[in-house]
């Protein structure tokens, strides 16, 4: 196995291109898993941590543009205004030591189904800046899954950073899990309030072969929330409706029953989690008094 460290970014790109079966490497959370049990056993390593910017991020006006490297304890640290539903999606992640090394370029690179930060960023809304030494293309997340542990990177392409939108009003994230730490998600439920657009968005993990949204449980909630005047006068949202969202959520589900649990119990968590996180989501815009226009 050889290893490549380039000093550079376009001395990524140029090595990418120039070695297309090339597996970059990041933190090594999941690489070096794979590697020690011997699942896959690269003939080049492309080593991203000598370029710094990777590890950088800019908050902007409407985005916040992270770094493929950021690690979830930057995350969690520094992006917890800007970021809500990531940063405590970041929380979740395994243990102190892997959230100092793992960050949401190596969890986009896996595309797996349980990976963490899907759900948010399906959520939060959120593109994948994708460069080979071709040029650029910005690739939306919900097209960015495109089977199990599958992603729409092109073999010569490296992720340089994700842009995803500010938060304009709460979110949060759920999980499930066979104990509190260290654990991958039975399944997930990530949801953003935009107050700016009046609309909802949702992420589901580990409960279909890729990260998804619930989008008819989305366009059902974003009516309802419309037709019943909620965003303005900021009421309690009647629990036909929150049961229905529920119910719509589970629906977009399409589990498999594995080791971590069944695809019944999974259709069903995803339920209460849906239930769940609108409550607590809706409470607290509830709560903000912050006029819609201009929330930031
Ligand atoms: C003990 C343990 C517990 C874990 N628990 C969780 C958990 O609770 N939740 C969770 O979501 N994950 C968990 N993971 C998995 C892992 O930590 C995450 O997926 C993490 O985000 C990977 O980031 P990384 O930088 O370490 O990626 P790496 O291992 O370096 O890379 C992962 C993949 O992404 C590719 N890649 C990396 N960077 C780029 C780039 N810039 N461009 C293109 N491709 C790239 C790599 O080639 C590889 O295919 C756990 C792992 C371990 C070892």
């Amino acid at each position: 196995m050889d290893f490549l460290r380039p000093a550079s970014w376009e001395e990524a790109l140029a090595a990418k291109a120039e070695h297309p079966t090339a597996v970059p490497i990041a933190g090594g959370t999941d690489v070096m898993v794979e590697i020690n049990f011997d699942h896959r056993r690269p003939e080049y390593l492309l080593d991203l941590n000598r370029i710094g910017e990777l590890s950088e991020w800019e908050v902007g006006q409407e985005n916040v543009r992270l770094g493929a490297s950021v690690p979830y304890s930057h995350i969690m640290e520094h992006l917890r205004a800007e970021l809500p539903g990531l940063a405590l999606a970041s929380h979740t992640v395994a243990s102190p030591q892997i959230r100092n090394r793992g960050g949401v370029g190596g969890n986009l690179g896996t595309a797996s189904p349980a990976g963490d930060a899907h759900p948010a960023l399906l959520a939060a809304g959120a593109e994948v800046e994708a460069v080979s030494v071709r040029g650029t293309r910005m690739i939306p997340i919900d097209a960015f899954y495109t089977g199990v542990k599958r992603n729409a990177l092109a073999p010569d392409e490296l992720i340089r950073a994700v842009h995803i939108k500010k938060a304009d009003g709460p979110q949060q994230y759920s999980k499930v899990g066979t104990r509190n730490a260290m654990v991958i998600a039975v399944c997930a439920f990530g949801l953003a309030l935009h107050p700016e657009t009046r609309t909802v968005r949702t992420g589901i993990g580990s409960a279909a072969p890729t990260p998804v949204r619930a989008k008819e449980a989305e366009e059902f909630l974003n009516a309802a929330l419309e037709e019943g005047g909620f965003w303005d006068s900021r009421t309690i949202i009647t629990p036909s409706v929150a049961a229905q969202f529920a119910t719509l959520a589970a629906g977009a589900c399409n589990p498999i029953d594995d080791v971590r649990g069944t695809a019944s119990y999974r259709r069903h968590a995803v339920g209460i989690m849906a239930r769940r996180t609108l409550g607590w989501t809706w409470e607290s815009y509830r709560g903000t008094g912050r006029s819609t226009e201009g929330a930031a």
